[in-house]
């Protein structure tokens, strides 16, 4: 008999016995998850407008680069958005260096969290 269990628990091994560690992931999760939703929800009305838009006859450069020019941008905005959500729960961490006040990029929160020195000047962080 094949068992095919889901492999939910392969992740976050070693930072689920620390309760500020995993709760530091799980904040982060919840800022990609959110975004992750609103970039869906964004998709899903910007996909059926480019089809109306392919098939309207509106044809022109501009239109064109306007439509692209507007894609990207919410697609530059919302990752923006993540790194500047995930710096926020860094601050809210005290993950934020006292010393030369260097903030965590957003891939690196939970390694500041792990190592409590700062990125760039090597201080101890004080969370
Ligand atoms: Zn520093």
């Amino acid at each position: 008999m094949p068992n095919n269990d889901p492999p939910d628990a392969e992740q976050d091994e070693d930072i689920s016995d620390d309760p500020r560690l995993s709760a530091i992931d799980r904040d982060l999760a919840s800022v990609s998850k959110r975004n992750d939703n609103q970039l869906l929800v964004i998709l899903l009305v910007l996909v059926p407008l480019a089809f109306l838009y392919e098939r309207s006859g509106f044809k022109g450069v501009w239109l064109d680069a306007a439509f692209l020019g507007l894609l990207f941008g919410v697609i530059g905005y919302m990752i923006f958005r993540v790194a500047r959500q995930k710096q926020r729960v860094a601050a809210r961490f005290g993950l934020v260096c006292r010393v030369c006040g260097e903030k965590p990029k957003a891939h690196m929160v939970l390694s500041a969290a792990m190592t409590q020195h700062c990125a760039r000047c090597g201080a101890k962080l004080s969370g």
